[in-house]
């Protein structure tokens, strides 16, 4: 048959077809997980710039960088003479970004102002703290920085802050009435580092856009067409900012789905999308029902859950692909058996499945899940990678280069030089930084300038060997300035020779130097890696292009090399708008997943839409595991299981109640049984009773209430023998019947295991030279 619709329309079903043609108002799709949203979204790109649209006219917003450079990719290659660089597609921040630089005059800025990241934020806040003499217990980085962030997000200045009653009231009743003030001095020493917080890049621009006419206009003519992935997660300063750039008639194009809002933390607002109506009143909304990316039991499972949800939008998501595997919860004992038990299906989904490493996710709710998880997975030598860009650009090492490049970047950058006037070393002490700090707030002096002149140091009251150090550090700085700022890799490499930070950290030969040598080059590998990049998308590679671009990464950006081959690691917030043929949940319990901070319905809501993000990212399988108990805290708790367990019960669900079967042959049951001369086997429900007592013991039954008593203290017990440290050791060890690797004879099974301690020893029948008694302290056995 002939083609009939360009290739992006043909892959597309007749109501996706239709949204994608519908281009004369506003219009909103809302659909469940795995509709085809996405994939809707980039196909009404390409009809746009068929339709004549000229590609920088359009903005397509994002959730991450990822998402955007994936989009970009795909129209660049599936469009002849569209170009990379002329696609204006990104997050909200980065766009606006850009958009905040070629206005920065308005705004008062220098063009090359620096973003701020958290740990910059929190220094400043600290001292800021420490000037205004609050008390710093009470007043501590986190709670001015969310309170500041949250006004910034409702689009609340610093004047309409002193001006309202009811924050005032508030933070009255808190007892934090001096948080006006600390926003102020906030905004104030931001403005004079010439920096901006990442939340001030959506409140800049919602400023310039309501102040400055000619801004607007200017934008208004320059884009026509505007088109948001993840419309669920935008916060009511992106809803203000949408509404200015496009007006009221504007051409808007947003998707989303109410199931998946996960970001009501961070000022997300589901009534945003209940909104769209109100803001738009032309909109034409439409459904997508169909489900492409999971099977049946999947999607059927996912909706048993999300229906415990009173406020959403009611629709029928369906799959048409088979039922597929049943999604399988397999309860463990405890937070390590759990994370042995998934790296041993990886295992398993890897060389019996045929899966890749990359078709494979584990999802949990909290970071800290991951270390256990990562332990499992490198002693059985399962590559795999922790997603999340924040982390590298957090190392010590990195953030001292980095910020030696904001410098040359941006001269009045004050937190980069509070952190690197004496790093390395080079005899201004604390109590000369201080005096510098002091004399620019008390009289109103840049840092750069007084830096730069031996009058002021002096005045500072510097010695004159201290004065004599920082008018060297600076002209260090200036002569860094010097260097061609386009060839990124040669200033980056010269800035940290010059600076003597390679000598600092690259020289010595213990372990620390050698991790920080390696993530020096790391960055240097980095930086190659960006430059190519850039390059082959025809963009430019300098050095603020490459500060803009490495201050933009969040911890949404889930990297992926399509040459590599690993599992993804990463936190169900960052797994939004992926897919993988294998997905691993884990950690279902109370207090975790819901996680114990979620105390209100509208919370748990939240909650159970954050498990349906995790379920539907799964195309295939989809296992989710809980622990019985798990060392928290300082203890080991046992655990109740999530609610959502129950929830998802039924059809397509399978469980595996019990880790029974985790203890044949496991010698720690074995020594719990002989320790206490008792039968252990009904463990599961022990456990269980002895919940229900600690947690509600509204036993009427007197007989029940002490057996449930002496469950529960055979259960602190249990708890014990697993704190206990030998149990680690234990742990690592290897039993008859594990299958193991040697790194010279191989593979093997092992048969008998003998003695204790450092005579511990095991015989294993390897498959290539046949069997061989080792000694366990010696061997170096990996479990598989
Ligand atoms: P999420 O809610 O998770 O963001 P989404 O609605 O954006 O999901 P997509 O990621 O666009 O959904 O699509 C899900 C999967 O289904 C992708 O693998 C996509 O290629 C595939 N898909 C989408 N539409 C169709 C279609 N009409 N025919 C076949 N496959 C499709
Ligand atoms: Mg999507």
């Amino acid at each position: 048959t002939k083609q009939i619709f360009p290739s992006y329309l043909d892959k597309l079903s007749d109501v996706q077809r239709e949204a994608v043609e519908y281009c004369s108002g506003p219009a909103l799709v809302v659909a469940g997980a795995g509709s085809g949203k996405t994939r809707v979204l980039v196909a009404k790109m390409m009809h746009l710039i068929k339709l004549g649209y000229q590609p920088w006219t359009i903005m397509a917003l994002t959730f991450t960088n990822k998402a955007a450079r994936e989009m970009k990719s795909r129209i660049a290659s599936e469009l002849d003479g569209v170009k990379f660089r002329d696609l204006r597609v990104g997050t909200f921040h980065s766009v606006f970004l850009r958009i905040i630089r070629r206005f920065s005059d308005k705004l008062g800025f220098n063009r090359d102002f620096t973003i701020y990241d958290t740990s910059e934020q929190k220094s400043l806040i600290k001292k800021i703290i420490k000037d205004l003499s609050l008390d710093d217990k009470k007043y501590t980085p986190k709670i001015c920085l969310s309170n500041i962030s949250n006004a910034k997000n409702r689009l609340v200045s610093v004047e309409d802050y002193r001006n309202s009653d009811t924050l005032k009231k508030a933070d009255k009743r808190n007892r934090l009435e001096s948080l006006v003030d600390v926003y102020t001095a906030y905004q104030q020493r931001l403005f004079e580092s010439n920096a901006l917080d990442f939340d001030d890049i959506l409140y800049y621009s919602n400023i310039l856009l309501r102040d400055f006419e000619d801004v607007r206009q200017t934008l208004r003519n320059e884009v026509k067409y505007l088109l948001i992935d993840e419309y669920q997660d935008t916060n009511f300063s992106q809803y203000v900012l949408i509404q200015q750039l496009m007006g009221p008639q504007g051409l808007v194009f947003a998707v989303g789905d109410d199931a998946q809002s996960i970001y009501g933390f961070r000022g997300a607002n589901l009534d945003n999308i209940l909104k769209f109506e109100e803001a738009y009143p032309s909109t034409k909304i439409f459904k997508l029902e169909e489900n492409y990316r999971s099977t049946k039991n999947i999607v059927n499972v996912a909706n048993r859950l999300i229906q415990n949800n009173i406020r959403q939008i009611k629709k029928e998501v369906f799959s048409s692909r088979d039922k597929g595997e049943k999604v399988f919860v397999k309860e463990c004992f405890s937070e390590i058996k759990e994370a042995e038990y998934l790296a041993q299906q990886v295992s398993e989904a890897h060389s019996r499945k045929h899966y890749s490493y990359r078709d494979i996710a584990i999802l949990y709710r909290t970071n800290a899940q991951s270390r256990l998880l990562e332990q499992e997975l490198r002693k059985r030598a399962i590559p795999f990678k922790i997603q999340g860009g924040m982390s590298f650009f957090a190392i010590k090492e990195i953030k001292d280069v980095m910020a030696y490049l904001k410098l040359i970047n941006n001269p009045n950058d004050s937190e980069a030089i509070m952190r690197t006037i004496n790093q390395p070393k080079r005899g201004i002490g604390s109590t000369s930084q201080e005096r510098i700090m002091l004399l620019a707030r008390e009289r109103g002096y840049a840092l750069s300038d007084i830096i730069a002149d031996e009058k002021l140091l002096s005045q500072a009251g510097l010695n004159k060997g201290a004065t004599k150090n920082v008018l060297q550090y600076n002209e260090l700085l200036e002569a860094l300035r010097t260097l061609d700022q386009n060839d990124l890799k040669s200033i980056v490499t010269k800035t940290i020779k010059l600076t003597g930070l390679y000598d600092f950290y690259c020289q010595g030969n213990d372990t620390e130097s050698i991790s920080q040598k390696e993530n020096i080059n790391e960055l240097i590998n980095g930086i190659t890696q960006y430059e190519i990049n850039q390059h082959e998308n025809g963009e430019d590679a300098g050095l603020s292009d490459f500060l803009t671009d490495m201050s933009l990464v969040t911890d949404q950006d889930a990297e992926d090399d399509k040459d590599q081959d690993y599992v993804s690691l990463m936190t169900v917030h960052a797994a939004k708008g992926l897919e993988y043929p294998m997905v691993m949940i884990a950690g279902l319990e109370e207090e975790l997943f819901p996680s114990a901070y979620s105390k209100s319905e509208k919370d748990l809501e939240e909650e159970r839409r954050l498990f349906y993000v995790a379920i539907t990212r799964a195309k295939e399988e989809c296992i989710i595991t809980h622990a019985t108990s798990r060392y928290q805290a300082g203890y080991r708790t046992s655990s109740v299981e999530s609610r959502f367990l129950k929830e998802i019960e039924g059809d397509g669900c399978e469980r595996e109640k019990g880790y029974i079967s985790d203890f044949s042959n496991d010698p720690d049951v074995e020594r719990f049984q002989r320790k206490n001369h008792e039968s252990f086997d009904r463990p599961s429900w022990q456990l269980q009773e002895a919940r229900n007592y600690d947690r509600a013991p509204k036993y009427q039954d007197r007989y029940e209430a002490t057996a449930t008593k002496k469950n529960c203290r055979r259960l602190r017990k249990i708890d014990k023998t697993l704190d206990n440290p030998i149990y680690d050791n234990v742990d690592y060890g290897v039993y008859p019947g594990n299958r193991v690797k040697h790194p010279k004879f191989g593979f093997g099974t092992v048969i008998i295991v003998e003695g204790e301690g450092a005579n511990k020893s095991a015989t294993v029948e390897f498959e290539t030279i046949g069997t061989k008694k080792l000694l366990l302290r010696f061997a170096k056995l990996l479990r598989l």
